[in-house]
C-alpha cells in the first residue's frame, strides 16, 4: 500500500467534534492477517486504520489498553480510499480479543422477570463467562456436552479505561461503546448440574458470540432505548427494548466497581429480555442446523449457526 498521507494532528476544530461523531470499531481478518479497523456503515466496507497510521496497535486489546483510542484522533483518519477494504475481502472477528473480564448480569429485564414470575432483583445478579467462550459474529455455536442449549441476546458494554469505586454520575466516562452479545447457555449445566454454579453452563467454547463491531458511545444517543431481538431460523423469539433494563449501565458500572477494578477492554453483558427457550412451554432447545441471529438497533446483528463440534476427542492446540 502507498505511503499514507492523512494527518493525525489534532486541531481545536477536531477536538470540538470529538463528542459528536462515533465510530464502528471492528477486528477483521484479511489474507490470514488479523487487523483492526472502522466499519464505514453497518455491513459496509472497512477502513484499515493501521494502513493510514502505523503507530496504531494491530490488536484491539493493545489499542485500548495503551489508551491509543481517542475519538478525535480517529476522526482525523480520513477515509483514505487506499485504506478502504472491500467487505467481500474480509472476515469479521469478535471485536474484543482478550477481555480480562466478561461480567454478566442476570434477570436484568423487567419483562424477563415477569416471564419467570419472580420479583425484580433489588441488586444486580452478577456472574461471569470465560473469555475463551468468545466467538466471531458469523462462526458456529458448538452443540456439545448439553441437551439444553439456549439463546440470550444482550447489549454488551465495553469499558474504555480502568476504574474503581466510580460514581454513577461519572460512570459513562469509562464506557468505550456497545456491541451485540449472545449469552449462549447450557441450561442443564447452569441450573441442574455443577453444584448450582452457573459458570460452566455459561462458558463452553463458542458460548459468547460477539459483534459485529463496537459502536462507540458517541454514536448512541440513548443506550436505554434500543430495540433488541433474537431470531431462530428467521422466527423472532425475543423482542424487547433496552428501556426494560432494571439496572442501567451507569449504575451497573458504579456497582461492580465497588467490588473490583474494571479495566480497559472488559465486557459487561447487561442481561436478556424475555422469550428464552427454557421458559417456553414446552421448552425450546437449540439443535444442530439452527441459525440464531441477535440484533440491536443502531449496532447491528450477529448470525451464528449451531453445529455439532467436529472433533470429539482431545485436540492438539497450537498454544
Ligand atoms: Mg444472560
Amino acid at each position: 500500500m502507498s505511503k499514507p498521507v492523512a494527518s493525525n494532528k489534532e486541531t481545536p476544530d477536531s477536538s470540538a467534534k470529538r463528542s459528536k461523531r462515533g465510530h464502528r470499531l471492528v477486528r477483521f481478518e484479511q489474507d490470514g492477517e488479523l487487523k483492526i479497523g472502522l466499519e464505514l456503515s453497518d455491513g459496509g466496507d472497512v477502513l484499515d486504520i493501521r494502513a493510514i497510521d502505523p503507530s496504531i496497535p494491530q490488536e484491539m486489546w493493545l489499542f485500548m489498553r495503551q489508551r491509543e483510542y481517542d475519538n478525535g484522533k480517529i476522526d482525523c483518519l480520513n477515509e483514505d480510499q487506499r485504506a478502504v477494504v472491500k467487505r467481500s475481502d474480509i472476515r469479521l472477528k469478535a471485536p474484543l480479543d482478550h477481555p480480562e473480564k466478561i461480567i454478566c448480569i442476570g434477570m436484568n429485564y423487567a419483562d424477563h422477570c415477569t416471564e419467570q414470575n419472580i420479583p425484580i432483583p433489588k441488586e444486580p445478579v452478577i456472574f461471569s463467562k470465560f473469555a475463551s467462550a468468545l466467538q466471531d459474529p458469523d462462526e458456529p455455536i458448538y452443540l456439545e456436552n448439553t441437551e439444553e442449549l439456549d439463546f440470550e441476546v444482550e447489549l454488551g458494554v465495553v469499558i474504555s479505561k480502568s476504574c474503581r469505586k466510580v460514581e454513577e454520575s461519572e460512570a459513562m466516562d469509562y464506557v468505550m461503546g456497545y456491541t451485540v452479545a449472545h449469552d449462549v447457555s447450557a441450561r442443564d449445566w447452569q441450573l441442574k448440574r455443577n453444584g448450582g454454579q452457573w459458570l460452566l453452563g455459561k462458558s463452553f467454547d463458542t458460548f459468547c458470540p460477539l459483534g459485529p463491531c463496537i459502536v462507540t458511545k458517541e454514536s448512541i444517543s440513548d443506550p436505554h432505548n434500543l430495540g433488541i431481538r433474537c431470531r431462530v431460523n428467521g422466527v423472532t423469539v425475543q423482542e424487547s427494548n433496552t428501556s426494560q433494563m432494571v439496572h442501567k449501565v451507569p449504575f451497573l458500572i458504579s456497582y461492580i466497581s465497588k467490588f473490583l477494578t474494571l479495566n480497559s477492554g472488559d465486557l459487561i453483558l447487561t442481561g436478556t429480555p424475555p422469550g428464552v427457550g427454557c421458559f417456553r412451554k414446552p421448552p425450546m432447545w437449540l439443535k444442530a442446523g439452527d441459525v440464531v441471529e441477535c440484533e440491536i438497533d443502531q449496532i447491528g446483528s450477529i448470525r451464528n449457526t449451531v453445529e455439532i463440534r467436529p472433533h470429539l476427542h482431545a485436540e492438539k492446540l497450537d498454544n
